[in-house]
């Protein structure tokens, strides 16, 4: 259920509101706008008869969600959530371009594609510590010493940084370092960890479970926000589906309809989508020109010689011509690229 408040109305009011609702056992959600509060309010709703709120001080409309997600939904939240890192705005009007390794292997490798992906445009540094790997025999990740030069090699070129927490355990650590903690695509119904990361105030890149719905995501995106952490980021990534010539497929729709139903800033992966590079540019100018509010993608100064993931790497002057290309699309989309 929302309640949507009169338009410039005094604070006294909301909080008459809100304390009914906490006498009542509901867990309240607020969003403050410019000009007005919405009150977003969970728990055993159905017995509430919505009249009994209209009728307080203040109140304008009483909206019952039908979607099983609320806080993620548009019915509560309208205006879309921008999420701020270090001066840089995911889900305003600029397209952000995360960029760099799939993980982090040593200081060489990830400065060199820091630096390159910094100077074409890049506003975050991405890069795996903490790696799920498929086989127990790959590397997992260099762990807190890669996030040591993550976050080194974040100052140095002036970006944000980016990486994936596996498990409860390592959240402390990994927002020491970082300013966006990622979930990946194996762990998005982990719900302990989507509720753990709910307790933090760091923004969440929620990425698309490979076989998960947009209803689901969108659901894991409410445990994340049920906790007080509304800064969640999602990233379509790819899903699977019967056909098995490139790694996923990804699901170019899922961004006008995530558009449509959440106000959370959503962007995509073509990496990871595709798994091999000469189809990640082609995708990438697919992904911005549906309305994606940003892309992920995976850079290696050597991609030859990666620990993980090499072939759908792009090389340095790939992402480049990228961002070239990116330069042409984004205006022609009424979209903006960072300065
Ligand atoms: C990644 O981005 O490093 C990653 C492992 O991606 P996904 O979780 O989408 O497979
Ligand atoms: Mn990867």
């Amino acid at each position: 259920m929302v309640i949507v408040m009169e338009k410039h109305i005094e604070e006294s009011k909301i909080e008459t509101v809100v304390a009914e609702l906490i006498r009542r056992g509901f867990d309240v959600h607020r969003s403050t706008g410019s000009d007005q509060t919405v009150l977003g309010v969970v728990g055993d709703v159905a017995s509430v008869d919505p009249r009994e709120f209209e009728l307080f001080d203040g109140v304008q409309e009483v909206v019952r969600v039908s979607e099983p997600y609320k806080l993620s939904s548009r019915t509560f939240k309208r205006e879309k959530t921008v999420v701020q890192i270090n001066g840089c705005k995911i889900g305003g009007k600029d397209v952000i371009v995360m960029a760099g390794p799939c993980t982090i292997e040593n200081e060489k490798q990830l400065f060199e594609t820091a630096r390159a992906v910094a100077r074409a445009g890049a506003k975050v540094l991405r890069g795996g510590a903490y790696k799920p790997r498929t086989s127990p025999y790959a590397f997992q990740g260099m762990g807190v010493e890669g996030l040591k030069l993550l976050q080194a090699a974040g100052k140095e070129f002036g970006m944000a940084t980016v990486s994936e927490v596996m498990e409860i355990s390592q959240i402390e650590t990994v927002m020491q370092y970082v300013d966006i903690l990622q979930i990946g695509a194996r762990n998005m119904q982990n719900f302990n960890l989507l509720s753990a990361v709910g307790q933090v105030r760091k923004p969440v890149l929620l990425k698309r479970g490979m076989s998960a719905t947009i209803q689901e995501w969108l659901l894991a995106a409410e445990y994340v926000m049920s906790g007080g952490n509304y800064q969640v980021i999602l990233c379509e990534r790819g899903i699977r589906t019967f056909d098995t010539y490139l790694r996923n497929t990804l699901d170019i729709s899922a961004i006008p309809v995530v558009q449509k139903l959440s106000h959370l800033p959503i962007i995509a992966d073509p990496s990871h989508a595709t798994g091999r590079r000469d189809k990640v540019m082609p995708l990438a100018r697919a992904i911005v020109a549906a309305g994606a509010d940003g892309l992920l993608i995976e850079v290696h100064h050597d991609p030859e010689k990666a620990v993980c993931d090499g072939p759908q790497s792009l090389y340095p002057e790939q992402f480049v011509e990228l961002m070239d290309e990116l330069r042409i699309i984004v205006p022609a989309v009424r979209r903006t690229l960072p300065s």
